[in-house]
């Protein structure tokens, strides 16, 4: 079999202490998954069942340890926002999972950004419209290399930070999730057929703002990783 044209590379994300990396298939995110955030995104936080959207594999943007990475200010936003979220990579396969199961099914966890154009994700929003220009547009995901559970094992508690030039601008705790990661996985595989490869951002706590070119934003979760861009 021949293409007609190159096939796109596929996306990768580095195994921590490793040379290998995990191929990416797809990239599940969480909305609204810490009350605090959700309030801010002016909603209640009742415990709705969770929702979801997705980015792009090829949204990733690989950042080593120590490293800042630019990533480029997107094209037709005035608002580009910062959200840190613990990241969980799907190492099975698997339908309807089960709570009680659904860790058989993580390789490992990341720390990573869901970065939004946040006007173009309310207007979305406010029209009843799909939310992919507001989220999925290229390099919204930046992500530091995946710790596989072996090491790390699953993570209930650990805080998720984010400065801007130095500035605490997002603090929580893995503890605060409305729906856990073993929840979020039970729920979403109701859904999806859940595959290796494929990347659960797990929601962002409250805090969230814009950057501007030039900042220099840095995040991490506790135990698991940290990342630092640069917006360029
Ligand atoms: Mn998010």
């Amino acid at each position: 079999m021949s293409y007609v044209i190159p096939p796109a590379p596929i996306p990768t994300v580095p195994v921590a202490g490793s040379t290998e990396t995990f191929p990416v298939r797809r990239i599940y995110c969480v909305g609204r998954n810490y009350a605090a955030h959700a309030r801010e995104m002016g909603s209640d936080p009742d415990r709705e069942p969770p929702f979801f959207f997705c980015k792009p594999a090829d949204a990733v943007v690989p950042v080593a340890p120590g490293v800042t990475v630019d990533v480029a200010y997107p094209p037709q936003t005035a608002n580009y926002h910062h959200e840190v979220e613990l990241v969980v990579a799907i190492g099975k396969r698997g339908r309807n999972i089960s709570r009680e199961a659904a860790g058989d099914h993580v390789w490992g966890y990341a720390v990573g950004f869901d970065m939004t154009r946040r006007d173009l994700q309310f207007a979305l929003r406010d029209k009843g419209r799909p939310w992919e220009l507001g989220k999925a547009f290229d390099q919204s995901a930046p992500i530091a290399p995946i710790v596989p559970v072996s090491r790390c094992g699953h993570p209930g508690a650990g805080r998720v930070w984010l400065t801007v030039n130095g500035k605490t601008k997002q603090e929580g705790d893995l503890a605060d999730l409305i729906w856990s990661v073993p929840e979020t996985i039970a729920h979403l595989s109701q859904y999806f057929e859940l595959c290796p490869g494929d990347l659960i951002f797990t929601g962002t706590p409250e805090g969230v703002g814009p950057v501007v070119k030039g900042d220099l934003v840095a995040g991490g979760v506790a135990g698991i990783g940290e990342l630092s861009i640069r917006i360029a």
